[in-house]
């Protein structure tokens, strides 16, 4: 099959089309052609290799799969050949202790799905999740990852509830653009951030009640004025030591901080007095489960939430794709489509 191959790390340019062998399936997985994938940061660290681990290569990058199936293994039961599906993107092993306690989205011996930027690839009938009528495989591919992110992060981490304020960073961003939408699905106030004056009028337009121009002011002190010296409910946290001591700072008394990202550091301040007086919760959250995604992709087919889509790619174009999410230069979801010719 043609997929996009990563032979050696570096910089967009590594990106190279090429053939791969076909994915062969066990007894209890389903081969998947893929009609689309979303592009992510986690792709960017798999082709620089700082993903955390050691990556054998050649790679195929590529976590957020929409696609037809194919073909199913002699042991599934509840998957069939012509489904149109979505796959979760972390396959939990399903006999750890998270996993006994349907806590799958901690599973302590989860894989990834093979590489989505590929004419096919297989998952583990456990991780399939079926798309909706009405609901595209672009747009399945937009969500499986980074809105199933921003998802678990409010509904399930934060609990946000209706009447709320909700700060959410980086509204050009996957998570920011999910996150904008789901925050309104469930009756939040949300003010949004971003750095150009153009994504802060896509921000508004996709559902945020507030915009803030990061680069022209401070966000705390805007967060505060907006809210009248309260400060919010909840932020959605996902860009690290950059911002971390101010998303603090946004906090109401009882306010959540739910983080899910660090692109700009792993390390960050808390002022413990401020923490116990203020009763705040700082809340870690982890991409999320497949019933979540079933949630999202039902929220999805009621035009509850619209994946924002930039633009669509083919495999030989994957480097530009790259390139654009490196320099944040997008609104929305980067999609690869690997019958794009
Ligand atoms: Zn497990």
């Amino acid at each position: 099959m043609q997929a996009v191959i990563i032979n050696e790390h570096g910089g967009p340019e590594v990106l190279r089309v090429g053939k791969m062998p076909n994915p062969e399936i066990g007894p209890l997985e389903v081969l998947i052609k893929v009609w689309s994938c979303g592009v992510n940061h986690v792709d960017l660290y798999l082709r620089r290799g700082i993903i955390g681990a050691e990556i054998p290569l050649p790679a195929i990058p590529g976590r957020e799969v929409a696609g037809e199936v194919l073909e199913v293994g002699e042991l599934v039961t509840d998957v069939y050949v012509g489904d149109r599906v979505t796959v979760i993107p972390r396959f939990p092993c399903g006999t750890c202790d998270p996993c006994k306690i349907g806590e799958e989205g901690m599973c302590l011996k989860a894989t990834s799905i093979p590489g989505g930027y590929a004419e096919y690839t297989k998952a583990p009938s456990s991780s399939i999740v079926p798309l909706p009528p009405g609901v595209s495989y672009d747009m399945g591919a937009s969500v499986a990852l980074a809105y199933l992110t921003a998802w678990h992060m409010l509904i399930t981490r934060a609990k946000v509830r209706s009447g709320e304020d909700v700060l959410v960073h980086a509204a050009g961003s996957g998570v920011g653009s999910g996150a904008i939408q789901i925050a309104k699905m469930a009756g939040a106030r949300v003010i949004a951030t971003a750095g150009t004056d153009t994504k802060l009028e896509r921000a508004l337009q996709i559902g945020a009640d507030e915009v803030i121009n990061y680069n022209q002011d401070n966000f705390k002190d805007m967060v505060i004025g907006i809210t009248e010296g309260r400060g919010v409910d909840v932020v959605v946290e996902h860009i690290g030591t950059s911002t971390w001591e101010n998303s603090i700072g946004c906090l109401a008394f009882n306010g959540r901080l739910v983080t899910s990202g660090a692109h700009t550091g792993v390390w960050g301040k808390v002022n413990i007095q401020e923490l116990f007086i203020k009763q705040l919760s700082l809340i870690g959250s982890y991409l999320g489960t497949r019933h979540e995604l079933g949630q999202l992709l039902n929220a999805v087919a009621r035009g509850k939430v619209k994946p924002v889509i930039d633009s669509i790619y083919s495999m030989q174009n994957a480097q530009e794709a790259h390139a654009l999410l490196e320099e944040r230069r997008q609104f929305g979801k980067l999609l690869i489509k690997p019958w794009l010719k």
